[in-house]
C-alpha cells in the first residue's frame, strides 16, 4: 500500500491559489478583500465568492479554446446564484441547465435563451413546454422516451426542437463513483450502439431537428485519457452518421474538468482544448463545453468559526456543518482549511479532526488534518467551496441557510441574506384536526 498523500500546509494551499493571499495585518484576502471583515459583518458560517476569479477562469478557458468553434455553457448546477450567472453571462458564457428552475434562473440572470442547453435524464412535460416556449438553443436528449415526449410536445406547440443526442460512450472517467456518468451502467445518455438508429429515427420525427451529439462522462476529471477515449468514440459516430447521409453540425462535449483541491494543479484547459482539436478538428463541428466546477469551484470559500475544542485537542467543532457543505460527507471530498488570522496561520500544526455540530458522524470536514491550533472563536476558510457547495445545502437540524457575499476586486456585497429561523417553517401548516 502506498503511503497516504501528505496534506499540503496552509502556506502551500494559499500559494497554489492566485486569488488568495495572507496579508500580514488583514489576514486571508480573497481577491483584495479581507475575509475577516466579511465574517465580522455577516457572522459565520458565510459563503464568499470571487467574481474576478470566476472571470479570469472563464477567460483562461475561452482563450484555450480559441480557434475552435467552441462555446462555453456554464453548468448552472455547480452554483446557480443569480449574481454568479450574471458574472459569467456578462463575460460571454451560455448556460447548461437541468430543470425549469435552472432555466428560469439563467433567463432571470440575463442569459439569452439561444445560449441555453437543457440536459438531464428526466425532463418533465411542463419543463419541455417552458424550454420550447422560450426557444432555447438545444435539448440534450437522453432516451427514446424523452425524444418521443419532446416530439409530441413540440408538434403540439407548432415548434421544432433543436436536439442533440447524449451518447453514453461507456468510458470510465476515473473519478469518484458517485460522479461518474459515462459508463454503460450509469443512467445517463443513449447506449452508444443505439445512437445511430435513434438519430436516424429522430430525423424523421415531426417537431424534432437533430443537430448533433452530446456526451458528459463525469465530474472532477483530472486526466485527459478518458476525454480522449470518449471524444474518439463520438467522432467515429459523427462520421458514421454522416456516412448515412445524416446532418451532424454540433458536438457538445460536456463538462467535468477537475480542480486541484489540494495543491496540485487542476485540469489544464490548454490540454483539454488539445484533446478537442485532436478528435474533432477538421470535422467542421460547432463545439460546446459545459464546465461547472472548474469555473467556480476555486472562486468560493465557506467561512466558519470554531465553537469549541473537545477531546483534549482532538476535535475542532465549527459552526459550519454538513448541511452547509455536504461534499466531505457525501463524496469523502478533501477541502483545504486555512485560518483567517495571520497569527493563527503561522503556528506550528498538529493533527485534528475538524467537525460540524450536526448530529451525524459524517459531519466531518477533515480527519487527522495538520492545522495550527485553533481556539474557540478562531475563524477559518474552507477552500474551493464555490461549486456544489451552497447549491447542495440543506436546512437539516433546522439550521438556516448561510448568507453569501460576492467579492469583486476590492469591493464586496451581500448577495444572499442569512435565512431567518422563521423562514424555516414558512409555508408549513398544522391541520386543525390535530387540535
Ligand atoms: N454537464 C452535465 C450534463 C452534467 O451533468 C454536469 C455535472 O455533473 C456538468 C455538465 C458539469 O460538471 P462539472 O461541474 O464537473 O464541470
Amino acid at each position: 500500500m502506498s503511503a497516504p498523500e501528505p496534506d499540503p500546509s496552509v502556506a502551500e494551499l494559499i500559494a497554489a491559489r492566485p486569488h488568495l493571499t495572507m496579508h500580514a495585518l488583514d489576514g486571508l484576502l480573497l481577491e483584495q478583500v479581507p475575509l475577516i471583515a466579511i465574517a465580522e459583518a455577516l457572522g459565520t458560517p458565510v459563503w464568499v465568492y470571487g467574481a474576478g476569479t470566476m472571470r479570469v477562469r472563464l477567460r483562461t478557458l475561452t482563450d484555450a479554446l480559441a480557434g475552435l468553434d467552441a462555446h462555453v455553457h456554464y453548468a448552472v448546477k455547480a452554483n446557480d446564484h443569480l449574481a454568479v450567472l450574471g458574472v459569467l453571462g456578462r463575460a460571454g458564457a451560455g448556460a447548461d441547465v437541468v430543470s425549469a428552475g435552472e432555466l428560469r434562473r439563467a433567463r432571470a440572470a440575463g442569459i439569452a435563451a439561444q445560449d441555453i442547453v437543457f440536459s438531464g435524464v428526466g425532463k418533465r412535460t411542463e419543463e419541455i413546454r417552458l424550454a420550447l416556449a422560450e426557444s432555447i438553443g438545444q435539448f440534450n436528449v437522453e432516451s427514446p422516451a424523452e425524444l418521443a415526449m419532446i416530439a409530441a410536445i413540440a408538434a403540439d406547440m407548432g415548434r421544432t426542437a433543436p436536439v442533440v443526442l447524449r451518447v453514453n460512450p461507456d468510458v470510465d472517467a476515473g473519478t469518484h463513483a458517485k460522479i461518474t456518468t459515462g459508463k454503460a451502467e450509469n443512467k445517463f445518455g443513449v447506449p452508444y450502439g443505439d445512437a445511430l438508429g435513434l438519430y436516424a429515427h429522430a430525423a424523421g420525427l415531426p417537431g424534432i431537428a437533430p443537430v448533433g451529439l452530446a456526451l458528459h462522462i463525469g465530474s472532477q476529471i483530472l486526466s485527459l485519457a478518458p476525454y480522449r477515449a470518449a471524444f474518439a468514440r463520438a467522432a467515429d459516430l459523427v462520421r458514421g452518421l454522416r456516412s448515412q447521409g445524416l446532418s451532424v453540425q454540433r458536438m457538445d462535449c460536456g463538462g467535468g474538468l477537475g480542480i486541484g483541491y489540494r495543491d496540485q494543479p487542476g485540469a489544464s484547459p490548454a490540454a483539454f482544448a488539445g484533446a478537442l482539436r485532436g478528435a474533432f478538428g477538421g470535422l467542421g463541428l460547432r463545439l460546446a463545453v459545459e464546465p461547472g466546477r472548474w469555473l467556480v469551484g476555486p472562486a468560493g470559500v465557506l467561512l466558519a468559526s470554531v465553537i469549541l475544542v473537545k477531546g483534549g485537542e482532538r476535535f475542532v467543532v465549527l459552526d459550519a456543518a454538513m448541511n452547509d457543505l455536504v461534499r466531505p460527507a457525501m463524496y469523502d471530498a478533501w477541502h483545504g482549511i486555512v485560518p483567517l488570522s495571520p497569527v493563527d496561520a503561522v503556528r506550528p500544526p498538529a493533527p485534528v479532526d475538524v467537525v460540524g455540530p450536526v448530529c451525524e458522524t459524517s459531519d466531518t470536514f477533515a480527519r487527522g488534518r495538520a492545522l495550527p491550533p485553533l481556539a474557540a472563536g478562531a475563524r477559518v476558510a474552507i477552500l474551493d467551496a464555490g461549486a456544489y457547495g451552497a447549491v447542495m445545502s440543506s436546512t437539516y437540524n433546522a439550521r438556516p441557510l448561510a448568507p453569501i457575499a460576492l467579492v469583486d476586486g476590492a469591493n464586496w456585497a451581500v448577495i444572499r441574506a442569512r435565512q431567518r429561523c422563521e423562514d424555516l417553517w414558512a409555508g408549513e401548516s398544522v391541520p386543525t384536526f390535530l387540535d
